[in-house]
């Protein structure tokens, strides 16, 4: 196998979908070798408890922590709070498990000590006995606003109270123009020993394109001489889970892993697409992009190591 002798990855992720390939490249890259930047654009203060969407639900995931069942939130959740302060007629739009609010408590705990939410993170995920280092993209904050029918919302009311339901015209990610990254992520990227960027399969526009719209991010990811590769989160023209493809044709692109490719299309170098979409491979390396045609579904813990593998073997055999 060619290599260029270094072994270092970052990988940007958003929630529950790019989780799954973060797992299995937790399972094959150890502590030294992977790190991943989380999209804090979901994040939002409920009841007076600052709630991080991305990054509790990749901790869920790398600590085996997360709720299969459910597809979202913590294993063996209980809800006595929620139906409690439901019968006092407290809002219970947003799903709060017991065991999830515990979390919520502990940051807002810790963040009222006077630590980042870099440093709040890691206090976290070392308490689930998670290794790896998982940065924020940002200590400040960033909202991913969804303007619709004229009207700007916050991400949650469009997720969650409102299902996705309403078309989106524009989405706007409030406050990134003067919000700084972690610094680690800078230092991560700027790292010479740094092999390669993934973009894990999660929602362009509402996982990776907050992180991105941090300018500092964007430079020094297309100032990179290493590959930058992004995996489909489009099967088949369709989202495995949520409103990836909904809103790719709202916003005007196709909807198939060739208009995600087109999305990215600057900023990557190589690009991962399933077995069922090996018809758009060579439209997708007409962009200038190399490509991968592999099995993109993770199901089991098996497709998520197998997947992370051949995506690491995919950087690790490329010379830009
Ligand atoms: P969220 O923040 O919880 O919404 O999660 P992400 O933004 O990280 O991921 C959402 C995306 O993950 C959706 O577009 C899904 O299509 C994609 N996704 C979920 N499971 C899989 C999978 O097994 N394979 C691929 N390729 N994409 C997946």
């Amino acid at each position: 196998m060619k290599t260029n002798g270094k072994n270092k990855y970052l990988a940007f992720t958003g929630g529950v979908g790019g989780a799954k390939l973060c797992v299995g490249l937790s399972k094959i890259l150890s502590a030294f070798e992977i790190a991943f930047v989380v999209n804090t654009g979901d994040d939002f203060t409920h009841l007076d408890f600052p709630i991080c969407p991305d990054l509790d639900s990749l901790m869920y995931a790398l600590s085996a922590e997360n709720n299969e069942e459910l597809g979202w939130g913590r294993k063996g959740e209980t809800w006595n709070f929620l139906r409690s302060f439901a019968e006092l007629g407290g809002e219970n739009w947003f799903q709060l498990g017991d065991r999830d609010l515990a979390i919520h408590v502990m940051r807002k705990q810790l963040l009222r000590e006077g630590l980042t939410l870099a440093e709040v993170t890691s206090e976290l995920y070392q308490r689930f006995g998670i290794s790896h280092a998982v940065l924020p993209m940002t200590n400040e904050q960033v909202s991913t606003k969804i303007q619709s029918q004229g009207e700007l919302k916050s991400f949650q009311k469009y997720f969650v109270k409102e299902k996705c339901e309403p078309k989106i015209e524009k989405i706007v990610y409030h406050g990134s123009k003067h919000a700084k990254p972690v610094p680690a992520v800078l230092e991560k990227l700027r790292d010479p020993d740094l092999s390669g960027v993934v973009i894990c399969p999660s929602n362009p526009f509402l996982s990776i394109d907050p992180i991105l719209s941090l300018e500092t991010i964007k430079s020094a990811l297309l100032s990179l001489d290493v590959p930058v590769v992004a995996v489909s989160p489009i099967i088949y023209g369709s989202a495995v889970k949520g409103p990836t493809d909904k809103i790719m044709g709202e916003l005007g692109f196709t909807q198939s892993a060739l208009g995600v490719a087109e999305h990215y299309d600057n900023l990557i170098t190589h690009f991962v697409l399933d077995n069922e979409d090996v018809n758009l491979c060579s439209e997708i390396e007409k962009l200038g992009l190399s490509v991968l045609v592999c099995n993109t579904l993770m199901k089991t813990l098996d497709d998520k190591t197998e997947l992370a593998d051949n995506v690491i073997k995919f950087i690790k055999n490329s010379f830009i």
